[in-house]
Parts: C-alpha cells; structure tokens; sequence
C-alpha cells in the first residue's frame, strides 16, 4: 500500500483539483446537507479512505473513475453525491427521474437500495428498486415515471426504456455505475451502449469498481468528462 501521506494514488495527469475540503475526515465535515448528515449519523462518522478521496470532488460536480477493493465503503461514494445534487436542485416529484444508478446484480442492486434509505431517511426525494425477478413489472411501470432515482440492473432499466410508456430520463442529473468494471464488461455490453444512447450526455458520471478500469474506450463508451482517477489501496 502506499505510504499514509501519498494523496490517495491520485494517478498522474488526472484532473487534479483542489478541494478546501481535501483533508475532512468526518462525515460532519463535509459541505452537505444538514439532512444527509443526520442519516449518515444513523450510522456513520468517519469516512473511509474512497469516501475521503472522492467526496471533495464528487460534490463539486465532477467526474469520478474510483477503485477501491471490496468492503471499503464505495457505495456512499456515490450515494452522498447523488442525493446532495439532486437536494441542492430542489429536485420535486414534477421533476422526475434525476439519477440512475445501475448495479450489475439484483443483491448488489438491493443493498444499496438499503443504504440509500438510510443516508436519504430525511429527504423527500423517492427512489426505486428496479430488478428482474417476481416484481411485476407492470405495477412497475406506473410508478417509474415519478421516481427521482433508480436504482436498477441494466436488463430491468433497459426493459423500463423500451416497453413503459412515457418514460423520461431527459432531466437525467447523475449517471452511476456501480461495480462499473462489470458493466462494461461484455456481458452487459449491449444493454449499456443501448442505456447509455438514450439518456442525456450532460450530466456528472460516476463509476466505482474494485479495479481500475484501464480501457479509454470503456471509459469513452461513457463519456466520462475529465475524470478525476482516485484509486486507493494496492491496484489489484
Ligand atoms: P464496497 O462497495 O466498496 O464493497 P460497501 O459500500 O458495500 O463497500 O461498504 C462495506 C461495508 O462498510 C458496509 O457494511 C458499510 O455499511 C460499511 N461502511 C461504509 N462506509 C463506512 C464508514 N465510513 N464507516 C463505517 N462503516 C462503513
Ligand atoms: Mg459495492
């Protein structure tokens, strides 16, 4: 690992912005809500290591490419920044969807759903869990249209686009790829590249995995804008 003074393995040529917040170590230092600091308090006080490496610029609006091993808290890494967007843009029910999350499975999918109602507990905005399996769809798909954040697969997500009337991610605020190094992956490759077509190109994109991915085309498959590259602990 590298030395405890390194800047958190930001790599060379990356964005390289300062941030006055750089050095916060607490959740309570952090220049959010106070409603997202009182569901974090549910739980939390001290940020991990991604979480203080990539919540400064996050916040600001940036792009993301983070890698941090599994287990080391990457999932508030984006949670926070999503609903602190959409809460500074007074996001409303008129508003729509504001943020996609996609995870590659239904259990990563229903984890984060979970972490999302904890950190967002004292917000208004509404969030949905859309995954395959015994779900009806159809009961889905009245609710869709009045969700501000998805949580969802790429197959259920991509499902929603094509078969559910009306619906509309052209507000769309932040693009998240959870696990992102399996979403781009071929597997998903498809169902991605036709996700991706459809929503706006405008928006701040965030992408988390436990390796970082190296692939500029991946990466260009998203249109990542000057991405700030964080990677911490030893590059597996
Ligand atoms: P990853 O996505 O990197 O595998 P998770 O976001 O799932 O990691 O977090 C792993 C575990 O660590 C979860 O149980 C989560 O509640 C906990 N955790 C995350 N951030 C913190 C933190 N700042 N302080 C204490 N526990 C945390
Ligand atoms: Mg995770």
């Amino acid at each position: 690992p590298p030395p405890p003074s390194a800047p958190a393995g930001r790599l060379p040529g990356a964005g390289g912005g300062f941030s006055p917040y750089a050095g916060c170590k607490l959740f309570s230092q952090l220049p959010i809500s106070r409603r997202t600091k009182d569901g974090l308090a549910r739980k939390y006080t001290e940020m991990s290591e991604i979480q203080r490496a990539s919540l400064p610029h996050s916040l600001c609006g940036r792009d993301i490419l983070g890698a941090a091993k599994t287990g080391s808290g990457k999932t508030l890494a984006f949670i926070i920044p999503v609903i602190e967007k959409l809460y500074k843009a007074r996001w409303g029910p008129e508003d729509g969807v504001g943020s996609i999350i996609i995870s590659p499975t239904k259990e990563l999918a229903g984890q984060l759903f979970e972490e999302l109602k904890t950190v967002g507990k004292y917000h208004t905005l509404s969030a949905g869990l859309l995954v395959g399996g015994r779900k009806d769809v159809d009961a889905e798909k009245q609710r869709v249209n009045t969700l501000n954040i998805l949580v969802c697969t790429p197959g259920r997500l991509l499902q929603h686009m094509d078969e559910t009337p009306n619906f509309d991610c052209s507000q769309l605020q932040v693009l998240v790829l959870d696990e992102a190094d399996r979403i781009l992956d071929h597997g998903f490759r498809e169902q991605v590249d036709a996700i991706i077509s459809q929503i706006p190109r405008v928006r701040q994109t965030l992408l988390f995995s436990a390796t970082q991915t190296k692939s500029v085309k991946d990466l260009a498959r998203v249109s990542l804008k000057d991405p700030e590259y964080i990677s911490v602990h030893a590059e597996s």
